[in-house]
């Protein structure tokens, strides 16, 4: 966590929430960084920190918009509910979630797949598809981990039916693959692993994707960057958790009430109940999240706590 506090005494505090394999700093790497701001800094010396420290840059401007209150939501947008999809298990567990999740409202779902036998799994879907009434949305999550046959063979079958995107279908080194079954295939294609940070994402879109980002805002920089980049090129975007804390997460859910641009698409947020503290958790996650979930979580509070 990063405190900054002005000359008029105003505080603002930050996270730093990195995920070395994903590409990211690490949190040794972060902390040089910060330790390298010293104990005071300006505006411009906190704007000059490298990209490639994507967390650390995050914390930062989260940090200078929560003492400004810059990020606060004016009152319209405090009435916006946020869909927030559901993170059903892979395999049969699948079937018995469902009802449970359905029961308590959510309308968009997102079913890991790639796990266990493609075979097992494709068949499957029918019956989760069956299982979902016709208002929901079903996501597909690969996390990289078909081949190229295989990821045809459900490409194939889920042109045929009604999948929101699939995600991430083939593994980060397979590029050539992943603009393939894009071409190959009518089925929307989202990346995830693929587009770790701002750049990544700017790079496969020069390149000609045309389908789904799906964004950890938490590892992707200032978030007026990433939303200047979707306001600018019209980028397919979907806001996703790298596992922060309630404290990131306010930072953009609060963000993200303002740029109704960023959230056309549900919040994968989905993650559950990650900390096991409702302090680190924040409220309950539900099917939507709005300007009430922020009033639940005290930075301050967990500021003191750490320390
Ligand atoms: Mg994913």
């Amino acid at each position: 966590m990063l405190r900054l506090e002005d000359g008029a005494g105003r505080v603002g505090y930050g996270e730093v929430a990195p995920i070395p394999w994903f590409g990211t700093e690490t949190p040794a790497e972060a902390e040089a960084v910060c330790r390298e701001l010293g104990d005071r800094c300006s505006a411009e010396v906190i704007a000059a920190v490298p990209e490639r420290f994507g967390c650390v840059r995050f914390a930062l401007a989260e940090a200078q918009a929560d003492l400004t209150g810059s990020g606060d939501p004016a009152l319209p947008q405090l009435n916006r509910r946020l869909p927030v999809t559901a993170l059903l298990p892979a395999g049969r567990a699948v079937l018995e979630m469902l009802p449970a999740r359905l029961e308590a409202g959510f309308l968009s779902f997102k079913w890991k797949v790639g796990v266990g036998e493609a075979a097992d799994e494709l068949a499957l879907l029918d019956d989760v598809l069956a299982a979902l009434p016709a208002y929901a949305k079903l996501r597909l999550d690969a996390n990289g981990a078909w081949d190229r046959r295989t990821a045809a063979k459900w490409l194939a079958r889920c042109a045929e039916r009604p999948v929101e995107f699939v995600e991430q279908p083939l593994p980060v080194a397979d590029e050539d693959g992943l603009r393939g079954l894009a071409a190959d295939f009518p089925v929307t294609l989202a990346l995830d692993e693929s587009v770790a940070d701002l750049a990544a994402a700017r790079r496969w879109q020069a390149e000609g994707w045309r389908g789904v980002f799906v964004m950890k805002p938490a590892l992707a920089g200032p978030l007026e960057q990433l939303a200047e980049w979707v306001a600018v090129t019209k980028a397919d975007l979907v806001l996703s958790s790298a596992i922060e804390t309630a404290l990131g997460r306010a930072a953009i859910l609060r963000f993200a009430l303002t740029r109704p641009e960023l959230t056309k698409r549900a919040l994968g947020f989905g993650v559950g109940e990650v900390f096991g503290d409702r302090r680190w958790d924040g409220p309950m996650l539900g099917p939507v999240l709005d300007a009430g979930w922020l009033t639940g979580v005290n930075t301050e509070a967990l500021w003191n706590a750490l320390s």
